[in-house]
């Protein structure tokens, strides 16, 4: 069985088409889904996702892309409906877009909600790895763990993640022939540091061309990362979930 850390079931085109989707995935191997809030406009949506859908397991938070729109009003919320999710999620820093400073105040109060309630967290970063490892590492990251979603980043990085508590999410970009660097973090990291997620419907395999992501399609990340590894799909089945539900205990 697999586990998809990772993927945007409640988004378009996905939700339209969920119950098709789901049993594709399912008939490829995949059991469990952990569905991560963009905006608090989606906790009620995926409250009811989860609810009806057996394997989906819902995080609540908000994406450092809205950080502007943050009032106190949704971390009050956010505070009162933490602990029906999994984790906090997705939170963190994107270099590449609107107010860092504002981003990285309520990535902070989204730690420190994760810590009250002794959740881990799904961590969004993109160009900012070196703040999103200081900011972590200030807020004590280390005693909630959590999983750092589509990690690209360097061995190095990898590392300090790992100092961190937390476990390193590899997508379809490692199917991608010129990710020569995620390759070799798969290849340099233990098997039980990584885990598996699609980040549907963005991040498509390599091998699936130019369409939106589907969830059954996890199974061509897990096929890349065993011949990496040069191990069984089985095993990369087996020791990425255990790793799922050891850093992620409600899953
Ligand atoms: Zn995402």
């Amino acid at each position: 069985m697999l586990v998809d850390t990772h993927c945007h079931l409640n988004l378009p085109p996905l939700i339209s088409q969920l119950d098709e989707l789901l049993l594709e995935a399912r008939t490829a191997g995949i059991e469990r889904w952990i569905v991560p809030a963009v905006h608090p406009d989606d906790w009620g949506q995926l409250a009811q996702l989860a609810r009806t859908t057996p394997g989906v397991r819902p995080a609540y938070g908000i994406h450092p892309l809205h950080a502007a729109t943050v009032t106190a009003d949704c971390l009050a919320r956010l505070d009162r409906i933490a602990a029906e999710g999994v984790a906090i999620g997705e939170i963190g820093l994107d270099g590449t877009f609107g107010n860092q400073y504002l981003q990285e105040q309520l990535f902070r109060a989204q730690l420190r909600i994760a810590s009250t309630h002794d959740l881990p967290v799904l961590i969004h970063c993109r160009r900012a790895i070196g703040r999103t490892i200081e900011v972590m590492r200030a807020e004590g990251v280390a005693t909630v763990g959590g999983i750092m979603h589509a990690f690209s980043g360097s061995c190095e990085s990898a590392r300090d993640c790992l100092r961190l508590n937390l476990v390193l999410s590899i997508s379809g970009v490692v199917t991608r022939p010129g990710a020569v660097r995620l390759q070799q973090v798969c290849r340099e990291l233990s098997l039980q540091q990584l885990v598996l997620e699609t980040d549907a419907p963005d991040l498509t395999p390599f091998t699936r061309g130019q369409t939106s992501n589907r969830p059954a399609w996890l199974s061509d990340t897990a096929t890349a990362l065993a011949e990496l590894k040069g191990c069984t799909i089985e095993e990369v089945a087996h020791t990425t979930s255990a790793t799922a539900h050891r850093v992620v205990g409600r899953l």
